[in-house]
């Protein structure tokens, strides 16, 4: 059972901000910042890679429209996280495509931070892998 497909047919509860014909978007039930949201393509799919391009982007556009609704919201909304978390190793508990909109505060409990690896890796060599599968 996929609890994102249980929540769009509607046999699981969730608090909707918003729905059209192929996306809902949901508050997320740990709200790691006030108003954190997920927007959810109807159709299945597990992942990022799996996932069609029009649904893919249609889950965009309303992560577009709806954090500029949360924006509205409050003026202690200064900005926002988008993630996808794409499998396990990156955090990805539900297996349906899902994005997050996580509000930030100027105090608030997130921290993303990445190690700086500048100069430590050859960019000519990774970049040429990735054109290589594009
Ligand atoms: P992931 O870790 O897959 O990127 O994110 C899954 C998110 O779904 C988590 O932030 C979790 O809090 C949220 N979530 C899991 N089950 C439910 C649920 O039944 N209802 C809602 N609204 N959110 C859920
Ligand atoms: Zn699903």
């Amino acid at each position: 059972m996929c609890v994102f497909c249980e929540i769009i047919k509607g046999n699981i509860p969730s608090k909707k901000v918003y729905e059209d014909d192929n996306t809902i978007a949901i508050l997320d039930i740990s709200q790691a910042t006030v108003g954190h949201t997920l927007i959810i393509p109807k159709k299945h799919s597990k992942n990022l890679l799996e996932i069609d391009e029009k649904s893919y982007l249609d889950a965009m556009l309303v992560a577009k429209k709806v954090a500029s609704a949360i924006s509205k919201t409050s003026n202690d909304v200064l900005g926002f996280n988008l993630l996808n978390n794409c499998n396990e190793v990156a955090g990805q508990t539900v297996d349906h495509f899902h994005i997050h909109i996580i509000p930030r505060y100027k105090k608030d409990d997130i921290k993303l931070e990445f190690i700086d690896n500048q100069g430590k890796f050859d960019l000519d060599s990774i970049a040429k892998k990735i054109k290589e599968n594009m």
